[in-house]
């Protein structure tokens, strides 16, 4: 295809924003598919695999388009993940376009991830153009959100398109700004070949799947190639175009968009951002930039039942085959026996992985506190990393600690705005900015990771009943006063409790999850000390007071049934235990213990 007749661009809008349906109209306007057989949101069967966390990836569709200038031009449209935790994902295939449609709800405004996702296409140099979304609601208000984005995000948004992605309205002028307003690609036909690993995903009929853009040169079926990251040779069986269902073509030119499938078995093995070229005299330049997506986030697996160990590793090996940014090793707990350390892009990531262990696998497993990695730096000056608790050295060896830090950036409506400041500072956030667009607040907040890995989000939405909108990036590393705080439960320490706090923070979360662990255990025959600690010092205590009566007998005597069913449904809670010495604990309570409130 002719280069300047080609546009690759990608929707860049807040959850909700219409990004979805957007891309539906695109498509069904310019008869890429026909209208018997367009069903809402065709990208997103994509989105239903994101929830069900089976591909938390791109998607693509090739669209053609017959302008006003009587040309027809080849849209690529690459659909990006919306999330934080993929943020490096968004990045990078950011940079396999030329522009960007920032969709923006007309009722709503200018959101969270609208800045976020907007800031990464201008990093990949994008030309942007907004489009006000939803004018068909009431409450939709072109001006004031126009103005919103330019005192925002900096970008004229006077000649906003308006648009309703439900009606139709403005979907021809937006395919029309496509043509006219990004620019064309640009690339060189006769060089050596030059791809950008824009994403890959699992398919069970053609293996791994590979969408890529191509820089320069030709890619051909047929040909041998060379992914430059892993110095590895592929050989490439077939390459095809999405529209949207696939569509077997011979070859891909440069400024083209589509995939390959070289029989490679794991996802694993390709990598996003990587560089694709010939086996012999291939491109002596990779694309810059490069980086695996790093797990920043772990926690331990463990089974409910011990004797379903292999069974979990059998599923997290499955897991991994397609996600490379998941991260395992075997982990011994005294407490828990055999698991899994297991790393993690960000909380949904590990939420998205133990939902699918234990709904497609059938596994219970008990989750042990999330924590980032630490850099511990010893006294012999050698630096270590640390991903969990259990693992903290003698601390006569330690120098300092180092943690790591975000810039999270909240909007939230002015009523609100003093419960999250509160909430922020609670945990131990440094305020950076605050600024007002209309009667939204934006914060910026410098905060710790770990921080924000348990249960911010939570606490975020339900202090601002819902209306606040959140996202941050990593910054760096900065030493402080962290401790590890050991649990005791019936003086047996609990290494699957163990987490690291700020010292001047250690009473209070201690004295916090005392009693929240003295309320999910239940009670046993003998009376059970619950404490925590730093080093040998006791920092909060409660007792668990023994259990008095058969719990059977406030049944009155004679509701034999009643009886029975009380019994099962201990025997069944019985089996979410853990024998921890001589006490059962509970499986929620590895969890539950660590949020605050
Ligand atoms: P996404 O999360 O950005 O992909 O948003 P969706 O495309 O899934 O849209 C979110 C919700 O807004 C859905 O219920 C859509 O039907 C609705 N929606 C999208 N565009 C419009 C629009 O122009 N007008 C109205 N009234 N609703 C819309
Ligand atoms: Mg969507």
């Amino acid at each position: 295809t002719d280069l300047n007749k080609i546009r690759n661009f990608s929707i860049v809008a807040h959850i909700d924003h219409g990004k979805s349906t957007l891309a539906d109209r695109l498509i069904q306007e310019t008869g890429t598919v026909e209208d018997r057989d367009m069903k809402a949101q065709l990208l997103d069967s994509m989105d239903i695999e994101r929830e069900r966390g089976i591909t938390i990836k791109a998607n693509t569709v090739r669209i053609d388009y017959e302008a006003d200038d009587g040309e027809t031009y080849v849209l690529n449209l690459i659909d990006t993940p919306g999330h934080v935790d993929f943020a490096y994902e968004v990045s990078r295939s950011m940079r396999a376009v030329e522009g960007s449609l920032l969709v923006v709800d007309s009722s709503q405004g200018v959101e969270a991830q609208t800045l976020a996702n907007v800031y990464h296409a201008m990093e990949a140099d994008h030309e942007i153009v907004p489009v006000l979304n939803k004018i068909d609601l009431p409450a939709s208000d072109c001006d004031r959100v126009a103005e919103q984005i330019e005192d925002v995000i900096g970008i004229d948004a006077t000649g906003a398109i308006q648009v309703s992605a439900k009606t139709g309205q403005g979907i021809h002028e937006t395919l029309e700004a496509i043509v006219k307003e990004l620019p064309a690609p640009t690339g060189t036909l006769d060089a050596p070949l030059k791809a950008m690993l824009v994403d890959s995903w699992y398919d069970s009929y053609l293996g791994v799947i590979v969408l890529v853009r191509i820089m320069d040169g030709t890619l051909k079926k047929g040909m041998k190639v060379r992914f430059m990251s892993n110095n590895t040779l592929h050989h490439v069986d077939r390459i095809g175009v999405f529209r949207p269902e696939m569509q077997m073509i011979e070859s891909l030119g440069p400024g083209e968009i589509g995939f390959l499938t070289a029989s490679i078995k794991q996802v694993r093995d390709t990598r996003v951002g990587d560089t694709i070229t010939n086996e012999r005299n291939g491109t002596p330049v990779a694309l810059d930039g490069f980086k695996p997506a790093q797990p920043v986030v772990f926690c331990g697996l463990f089974p409910v039942d011990s004797a379903e160990f292999e069974d979990l590793r059998d599923a997290i090996d499955k897991l991994a085959l397609n996600d490379a940014s998941f991260s395992f090793e075997m982990e011994t707990s005294a407490a828990l026996g055999f698991g899994f350390r297991c790393g993690f892009l960000g909380l949904l990531h590990l939420e998205v992985i133990r939902d699918r262990i234990e709904r497609e696998y059938n596994i219970e497993l008990i989750t042990t506190a999330p924590s980032v990695i630490y850099h511990i730096y010893m006294r012999d000056g050698s630096m270590l990393e640390l991903h969990n608790p259990a693992d903290m050295p003698d601390l006569t060896h330690v120098d300092h600690l180092e943690e790591p830090r975000i810039k999270a950036t909240i909007l939230v409506p002015d009523d609100y705005l003093g419960d999250v400041l509160k909430l922020c500072q609670d945990r131990r956030g440094i305020q950076e900015d605050l600024t007002y667009a209309g009667s939204r607040a934006m914060v910026v907040y410098d905060l710790p990771l770990n921080e924000v890995v348990f249960d911010f989000y939570d606490r975020l939405k339900s202090v601002t009943k819902g209306y606040a909108s959140f996202d941050y990036q990593m910054t760096g590393y900065r030493q402080d006063n962290l401790v590890k705080m050991s649990v005791l439960v019936n003086d047996e320490p609990v290494d699957a409790l163990s987490t690291m706090v700020h010292r001047d923070r250690a009473e209070e979360r201690g004295r916090a999850m005392c009693e929240k662990l003295k309320d999910l255990i239940p009670r046993h025959m003998f009376k059970i000390p619950i404490q925590a600690a730093i080093g040998g010092k006791v920092i909060a205590r409660e007792t668990l007071s023994a259990m008095r009566k058969d719990v059977t007998a406030k049944c009155y005597g004679g509701d034999a049934t009643r009886k029975k069913k009380l019994l099962e449904k201990q025997k069944k809670g019985k089996k979410k235990m853990r024998q921890f010495g001589q006490v059962n604990i509970p499986q929620e309570a590895f969890i539950s213990a660590l949020k605050m409130d």
